[in-house]
């Protein structure tokens, strides 16, 4: 199948009240590993390109495994750039065949965070890519982009209405209490605002650093209009915990197959439990 947009995999899940799992591809056997999750649960499936993997293996790797990863598929697959930093990344990610962008503008003031993400919009659209972008900001670490307690704050409703008005975005990513990386205590979600904003607002809702988010915080959240979640750090545990653990069973090993292999399904495993808990299992019929 060629490259789905988000935004149609994010209407199917509004109209049935799920969310689909986006995953973040670092390598091949992380591409691997997601398609082969979302085909065993037959579940639509994104993957996203962070700063730190773009930076790793370059815009045109990770779009070629994607390709080539969603064309033997028999489910749909989105390609997605997380974290987009500025309007010329997001033309190369167009170039490279990339079925949607974010553009994170979260660290601007409002107006200029809309300025850019309108100009995002005007070269997306025209060529069927689909549109995220951020409002409020997430805190945590993220690859190159950290954002402190100090800097994080919470999305505010009505200035979350008058940016989707303002930009046209597709999608919205929302502070409300996640953060990217490994939680220190457990996360508290602030629900009531999550409401709020998805009484506001016409678009379907993003939820970055669900990693270490309860499961029954999670279906809360879905509850509540949340269409699209973000997991990396779960997949990185699973993956590097299994690698580590042949290497230590096994210091003498030098076949990197047999040692990724474990990490690949280890990763397609942590990849079916959390599309489960989304409630995108079992969507894709046929
Ligand atoms: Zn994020």
């Amino acid at each position: 199948m060629p490259l789905v947009p988000v935004s149609v995999l994010l209407k199917e899940a509004a109209a049935e009240g799920y969310a689909v799992g986006a995953f973040n591809c670092n390598n091949m056997e992380i591409v691997q590993a997601i398609v082969a999750a979302a085909e065993a649960e037959k579940a639509p499936v994104i993957m996203q390109a962070s700063q730190g993997a773009i930076k790793y293996a370059g815009v045109d790797y990770i779009a070629a495994m994607v390709r080539v990863a969603a064309r033997g598929a028999r489910v749909p697959v989105a390609l997605h750039l997380d974290h987009g930093t500025s309007f010329d990344q997001v033309v190369r990610c167009l170039v490279a065949g990339f079925s949607s962008v974010m553009i994170d503008g979260s660290h601007l003031p409002l107006e200029q965070n809309i300025a850019l993400t309108r100009q995002v919009v005007s070269a997306a659209r025209p060529v069927g890519v689909s549109v995220e972008a951020e409002l409020g900001r997430i805190g945590g670490v993220e690859d190159d982009i950290a954002v402190t307690d100090r800097e994080a704050f919470f999305t505010d409703p009505d200035e979350a209405r008058y940016f989707v008005e303002q930009t046209g975005v597709d999608s919205l990513a929302v502070a409300i209490g996640t953060a990217h990386g490994r939680y220190k205590g457990e996360p508290r979600l602030d629900f009531d605002r999550l409401s709020r904003i998805k009484e506001l607002v016409s678009v379907p809702l993003v939820l970055h650093g669900a990693s270490g988010v309860p499961d029954e915080a999670i279906r809360e959240a879905i509850g509540r209009g949340v269409r699209k979640i973000n997991i990396d750090t779960n997949i990185r545990e699973a993956f590097v915990g299994a690698a580590r653990r042949k290497l230590d069973e096994n210091p003498q090993e030098i076949d990197p197959r047999k040692i990724l292999g474990p990490a690949r399904e280890a990763a397609i495993e942590v990849i079916r439990e959390k599309m489960r808990v989304f409630g995108c299992s079992g969507k894709v019929r046929g």
